[in-house]
């Protein structure tokens, strides 16, 4: 079989978008000022961020000084944690949570934090009741994610939202920026997080949102930058293509239904491979349209992946953050999957660029590698 190049690891990042490359180079090479400078080439930089803040804040529904540029989605998950909680407040999260969060949180429990990791059913999914039932006086935070990078299971926001009432929400939107509604003032969100990597925008910028009135402490402290909650001189071209990315995903209903086919075809046709299983919730549409996860009995997730990328195809195991790691995926764990099961699991995630063509290679490679994964290892 020919080989042919097929990247199927979107949710572990997505190709920068070549008009979004091209606004960027404008900001690394001639246009290099530093935003708090008050000549020209400054403000010619301060404007350039200006606009990418309302670009931000028009696919949020927000006012632009709702939003702070950060460096990464793992930093807008501490901002909005570390910033927002003190000795003596309590926290409710999910034990399927990015290391971004479950880190931060654990880190926090020395500084007289309390945590509380709701389970999640074999879906992927949180209890409600869970959530009302672990609800405290001193309740401060509810930190939980829009939809798992693993499973790619999508948890009931607006509900959360409506149980919690005044405590203060955060979610984690990663993953969910390229498929699912984002405006905050629906979800009822007091703090959201996104990455513009997972939106074909470049690696190293987040954002936070932050309503106004929430009163956060910076984590970075030094000059007055993004309304004094992270200092540093503004990543121009990174945030200009932050907000590049976010206006090419609004409108998108026809791109989610050519990927929601391509994933069912991939889903119907990898589960007639004998030992298979489909992990997270069985009504695809509690899940986000991209990403599907599999168990194939007998083979070890990790040599999975590699077989495949001998096929030239990529694809993962648990998170890209995790794969370095042999520790089954904490996801696949708390959604009562034995260690072999998680330890057996494959992530396939799709993108815009994915065809039909990609998925049809990827069926025909998958089950020669499994059958000969399978004989190496005598089952
Ligand atoms: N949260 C989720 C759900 C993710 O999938 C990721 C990346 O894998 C992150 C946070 C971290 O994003 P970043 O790489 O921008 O720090």
């Amino acid at each position: 079989m020919k080989k042919q190049k097929t990247y199927l690891d979107y949710a572990a990042t997505t190709p920068l978008d070549s008009r979004i490359l091209k606004t960027m180079l404008l900001y690394l090479k001639d246009k290099y000022g530093n935003p708090s400078s008050i000549h020209s080439f400054g403000q010619e930089a301060a404007q350039a961020v200006d606009k990418a803040r309302i670009q931000v804040a028009k696919f949020l529904n927000c006012k632009p000084s709702e939003i702070v540029f950060t460096g990464s989605a793992s930093e807008s998950d501490n901002l909005a944690i570390r910033g927002l909680v003190k000795k003596g407040d309590h926290i409710i999260t999910t034990k399927i949570e990015h290391k971004a969060v479950l880190e931060t949180c654990k880190d926090l429990k020395s500084e007289g934090i309390k945590v509380t990791y709701l389970s999640v059913n074999k879906e992927g999914l949180i209890d409600i009741k869970d959530l009302e039932k672990s609800i405290r006086p001193n309740t401060k935070l509810v930190s939980i994610m829009y939809a798992n990078n693993e499973t790619g299971v999508v948890q009931p926001i607006k509900k959360i939202k409506k149980l919690i009432k005044n405590i203060y929400f955060h979610t984690d939107a990663v993953q969910a920026g390229n498929w699912l509604n984002c405006n905050v003032n629906d979800l009822g969100v007091d703090l959201l997080t996104l990455s513009a990597h997972k939106i074909y925008g470049p690696k190293g910028v987040g954002i936070l949102y932050m309503r106004q009135g929430t009163s956060i402490k910076p984590i970075i402290t030094g000059g007055d930058h993004e309304w004094g909650l992270r200092a540093g001189t503004e990543n121009v071209a990174g945030i200009v293509g932050m907000g590049e990315a976010v206006d090419r995903i609004m409108n998108h209903e026809s791109r989610i239904m050519k990927i929601e086919k391509l994933r069912d075809k991939l889903v119907k046709e990898a589960l007639k491979i004998p030992g298979s299983k489909l992990n997270g919730p069985l009504n695809l549409k509690d899940r986000l349209p991209n990403i599907a996860n599999f168990s194939f009995e007998g083979v070890e997730g990790e040599g999975l992946v590699i077989a495949l990328d001998q096929e030239a195809i990529a694809v993962s195991t648990g998170s890209a953050c995790a794969s370095k790691k042999l520790k089954p995926s904490h996801v696949l764990k708390a959604m009562g999957l034995s260690e072999l099961e998680a330890h057996s699991s494959l992530r396939v995630s799709l993108g815009k660029h994915t065809t039909s063509k990609d998925i049809d290679y990827f069926l025909k490679a998958l089950p020669k590698v499994i059958k000969r994964l399978r004989k190496i290892s005598g089952r």
